[in-house]
């Protein structure tokens, strides 16, 4: 039998989610406020509706969903309610920080909104969480690469010109088609010489050569995913010579079909040769899960055990951006729990 997954003793131990994305982490109950507040029809007339039209049979499916939700999304106090929101519900899993990915070039470049619009509301909504139950959170601007390099640095403009201190890298989200036609280093080049980190969705449902493009060209210092490097030996060592991490959710992996079942998600082999791998929930409701849930998941499908998952707890607290002083005071969390 199965050594049943031991959530309260990971629910206690402290962890980072550092790979979630605000727009993607709205619960049913928020949506249907967000609904109700715009006067928009909600897409079930309750939470236990919404949380099953929050499935899907394929990728369009899954877009269709999450741009229902992003279309909600209006108001600085909109993004103050969901990033509030969310914060809660990581913390209630024992998450002592988070890193909230932000689709910023569609609400800046796709529907015109201004940055300032989702900056302000997503700051209120961070310091608003952490006043509370002192969860730290920082914020991380994805560019679109669908919608091409100017509207990028457009994106990077907007950013760039009310830069907060909760705004602490640049992101990427897929697919990577863009990537092989347009330059998007430079876009990664001014966000790095304005004192930004940078990070990129690679390696989901692409290849391992995306994973290398992202470390090579855009220097990301973390890899969202990055499940098909174990495809390129050379990638592997990539990886590994530059110390990257990849933040992966086998959740959203097996949800969105870029792995057939959770039995054969390469974690466990990511694990074994060596990488540091962190477990975020991705875009959780859509994909019916959480964070503790992805430990689970490793736990009960990946086998793997206490000192594997308690070594990912550890590293998405030591990979994350936060303060070095606050990482510290997290890491010492463990030597008590
Ligand atoms: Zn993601």
């Amino acid at each position: 039998m199965t050594t049943p997954f031991p959530e309260d003793r990971f629910r206690c131990l402290p962890k980072a989610e550092i790979h979630v994305h605000l727009e993607g982490s709205v619960g049913a109950e928020t949506l249907l406020a967000l609904a109700a507040d715009h006067g928009v029809e909600p897409p079930a007339p309750d939470a236990r509706g919404v949380r099953r039209w929050y499935s899907f049979r394929d990728f369009p499916d899954f877009l269709e969903r999450y741009f229902f939700v992003c279309r909600l999304l209006g108001r600085a106090e909109d993004f103050r309610r969901i990033a509030y929101d969310y914060l809660l519900t990581a913390h209630a899993q024992g998450a002592v920080h988070v890193e909230f990915h932000i689709s910023s070039s569609y609400h800046t470049q796709e529907v015109g909104l201004d940055w300032s619009v989702v900056l302000e509301g997503a700051v209120a909504g961070c310091e608003q969480a952490e006043r509370e139950c002192g969860i730290s959170s920082l914020l991380i601007p994805d560019l679109s690469p669908h919608l091409g390099v100017a509207s990028g640095h457009a994106t990077l403009d907007a950013v760039l010109a009310q830069l907060h201190p909760r705004v602490v890298a640049l992101g990427m989200g897929g697919p990577s088609d863009a990537w092989w036609e347009e330059d998007f280093a430079p876009a990664f080049e001014r966000a790095r010489a304005a004192g930004l980190r940078a990070v990129c969705h690679a390696g989901e449902h692409g290849p391992a050569r995306e994973v290398q493009h992202a470390v090579e060209k855009f220097g990301a210092e973390r890899i969202q995913h990055g499940i098909a490097a174990l495809d390129d030996p050379r990638v592997v060592e990539l990886l590994l010579r530059e110390s990257i991490p990849c933040d992966v959710c086998p959740g959203s992996n097996v949800a969105l079909k870029a792995v057939s079942d959770f039995d054969s998600h390469p974690l466990p082999r990511m694990v074994e040769a060596g990488l540091t791998v962190t477990l975020g929930s991705d875009d959780p409701p859509l994909f019916h899960t959480d964070l503790l849930n992805e430990y689970r998941i490793a736990w009960e499908h990946g086998g793997l055990r206490e000192e594997a998952l308690t070594t990912m707890a550890r590293a998405s607290i030591s990979e994350s951006f936060a303060a070095e002083e606050d990482r510290e005071r997290w890491l010492a969390g463990f030597e008590e729990s």
